[in-house]
């Protein structure tokens, strides 16, 4: 028999969310109500002047074969909002306009990691890290918990520092940080990015700022990216997205910004043999969501805010806690009492029971088996039902 499937490591991989997903599916399909709370996917529209722009784009013509780097108008545009909105100073030939964050990532991993190198992941980690870094055969990384004790305030910077120091290995080449933070919604104050930074730069480390949920910031979180820090432009690659500031997940679109040293590698190759850009129209309307009103960026940030006083307010002080989330829009619970001896998956099916979808910590780094990721990015009677569908059944469960 031909083998098909290459004997690939990569290609053995599975995802946990689609695990989920189709567990739900089944039972929508069998009549159950699912409350989808498994999937970082905004249930908002994109905004309509967006649109617009995407239509008006493709009616004139912006539909050839795209500079590789990205149009240049949106390039230029993207510096002027690093220097605005991020203190990211640089130029358009340090930008490249890619098929969203996760092609983005995928771009800087293969231009930075190399066979036995390994890239050190602050954790809990968004679940396709594994996977982007898996891509790059014979390099690894290595999950170091950290953002539950920032968010937390159980970590001090000489605590910070000494846990990094702890996790470093020869084969470290640089670190991986996502803030605001999928799924604990950490968000990095700018000493505990400091306390990062110098230690990369005295290792001769690079930082890979993963700033997916920059716009997604509730009470007084403040962003902060890491670039911005002296003398860290020139070891820092910073992925963008406009998935989620604009609900704009279907298109596509985001953008990396690295020092010059990688120009050569980034647009010209790797960008060119991945996807030969993105397409043109979609850049156009990607240049009216950077340069246009921002006040739907605003109207959504402000629903998940509530939506996580919902949800908060919903599990109240029962069996199921939730650390406050301070940016993005997940919650990650702890459910070591609800768990009653059972592994997380099984939890996880008995919620789907009464028709809630969450996904295991487990997919976002092997430490997190207590706890599951319940995202708000979905309609607010929906985040309010399953809040109270988790308390009730927790309650029944501690007097059964
Ligand atoms: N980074 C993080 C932390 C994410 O959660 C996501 C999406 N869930 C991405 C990057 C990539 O998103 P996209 O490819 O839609 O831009």
């Amino acid at each position: 028999m031909t083998r098909l499937v290459a004997d690939r490591p990569i290609l053995k991989m599975t995802s946990e969310l689609g695990r989920v997903m189709a567990a739900a599916r089944a039972r929508e399909q069998a009549g159950e109500k699912i409350l989808h709370l498994e999937r970082g996917e905004p249930d908002f529209d994109t905004p309509p002047h967006i649109v617009e722009a995407l239509c008006r784009a493709a009616r004139d013509g912006e539909t050839h074969y795209p500079d590789q780097r990205g149009v240049l108008a949106l390039r230029h545009a993207v510096v002027e909002k690093l220097a605005r909105e991020n203190q990211i100073r640089c130029e358009p030939d340090d930008v490249v306009v890619t098929n969203g964050g996760t092609h983005g990532l995928f771009l800087v991993f293969q231009a930075l990691l190399a066979a036995g190198d390994e890239l050190l992941v602050l954790s809990p980690h968004w679940m396709a890290i594994p996977k982007l870094v898996g891509f790059v055969e014979g390099a690894g990384y290595r999950s170091l918990p950290v953002y539950l004790d920032l968010l937390e305030g159980t970590l001090d910077p000489a605590g910070l520092e000494a846990r990094l120091e702890q996790a470093l290995t020869p084969r470290t080449r640089g670190i991986y940080l996502n803030t605001p933070n999928n799924p604990t919604g950490a968000v990095l104050r700018r000493e505990q990015l400091e306390v990062l930074a110098e230690f990369a730069a005295a290792r001769g480390l690079w930082v890979v700022s993963d700033e997916a949920y920059e716009h997604l910031l509730f009470d007084d979180a403040r962003h902060v990216s890491v670039a911005s820090l002296p003398g860290m432009a020139e070891r820092t690659v910073t992925v963008f997205t406009l998935s989620k500031s604009y609900a704009m997940t279907g298109w596509r679109a985001g953008y990396v910004v690295s020092p010059p040293a990688l120009r050569a590698v980034m647009g010209p190759l790797l960008a060119f043999y991945t996807t030969h850009g993105v397409f043109p129209s979609v850049q156009h309307a990607a240049l009216a969501a950077i340069t246009g009103p921002q006040d739907d960026v605003h109207r959504m940030r402000r629903a998940y805010e509530e939506r996580r006083g919902l949800l908060l307010g919903g599990l109240g002080v029962g069996a199921v806690q939730v650390p406050t989330p301070r940016g993005a829009f997940y919650a990650f619970a702890d459910v070591s009492s609800a768990l009653r001896g059972r592994d997380v998956w099984a939890l996880v099916d008995e919620w789907l029971g009464f028709g809630v979808a969450a996904l295991p910590g487990t997919a976002f780094g092997p430490e997190f088996g207590a706890r599951v990721r319940l995202s708000l990015a979905t309609k607010r009677e929906d985040v309010a039902e399953a809040a109270t569908r988790i308390r009730e059944r927790a309650l029944a469960a501690a007097v059964r």
